[in-house]
């Protein structure tokens, strides 16, 4: 079985072609979709359709995908962040506000080996950044493989023999550690942040015990013309060029 998995589109349309147009090539059968379909980016409609035709598919909704349903206050995003929920909710077709406020919470599992989190298996919206974090979701996962979105930056946490610790440089490929658990985080698709603004994504293969880490190019340009021309704060523009 081999698992595409995708996180934190983030409404970007270009980036998300591009990413189903390389996870085409490189094989996959079934899709996790990890939350936050929609905010920041200008194309939440086409992208909420794009992902809802993929299939077969195990997905959960994010913090973003929350707020801009009208499921939470916007009050305790950051004002860029709160600004582009409220244009969201207003773009969105009240069928595209049902889509996403019917998404189910994290965690869910995928048996027999996989759980998906937004945040963090003991609460969708905890970012994980540090090994007492991960220390903390691997004791709460109850699979041997969690994947997590949320951060936008690709990481992974294991206990091969020893403490587990964060892969300073995230490798192509990382072999699973046998018998062990495994935290991971495959990136974002649509707003990466860690400095590389290729978008990341994932393909977990359970019969080989990998995991690989993929970067694709697409066109910011046009992204980021998108999101200039509807409106939205041009620093969500500005950032997916940076990768931050
Ligand atoms: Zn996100």
């Amino acid at each position: 079985m081999r698992y595409l998995v995708i996180s934190d589109l983030h409404a970007n349309l270009e980036a998300l072609d591009a990413v189903l147009a390389d996870a085409a090539v490189v094989g996959y059968d079934h899709v996790l979709m990890l939350g936050d379909v929609v905010g920041y980016g200008a194309d939440p409609g086409p992208v909420i359709d794009r992902t809802m035709t993929l299939a077969p598919m195990t997905i959960i909704r994010g913090n973003h995908d929350k707020v801009c349903a009208g499921l939470e206050s916007p009050l305790l995003f950051n004002d860029v962040a709160r600004e582009a929920a409220e244009w969201t909710n207003k773009t969105l077709s009240a069928d595209h506000l049902r889509t996403l406020a019917n998404l189910p919470m994290g965690p869910v599992q995928v048996p027999p080996e996989v759980e998906i989190c937004h945040g963090a298996p003991f609460d969708e919206d905890h970012y994980i950044f540090d090994e007492q974090d991960a220390s903390r979701a691997i004791d709460a996962s109850s699979a041997r493989i969690c994947l997590f979105g949320h951060t936008h930056v690709p990481a992974l946490f294991a206990t091969p023999e020893a403490p587990f610790g964060p892969e300073t440089q995230v490798p192509d490929e990382y072999a699973l550690p046998r018998g062990g658990p495994a935290l991971i985080n495959v990136g974002s698709v649509g707003q990466p942040r860690d400095r590389d603004p290729r978008a990341a994504y994932g393909v977990l293969d359970m019969d080989r015990q990998t995991i690989r880490l993929r970067r694709v190019t697409y066109d910011i340009a046009a992204a980021q013309a998108r999101i200039i021309n509807s409106g939205l704060p041009a620093w969500l523009a500005l950032r997916l060029e940076r990768g931050q």
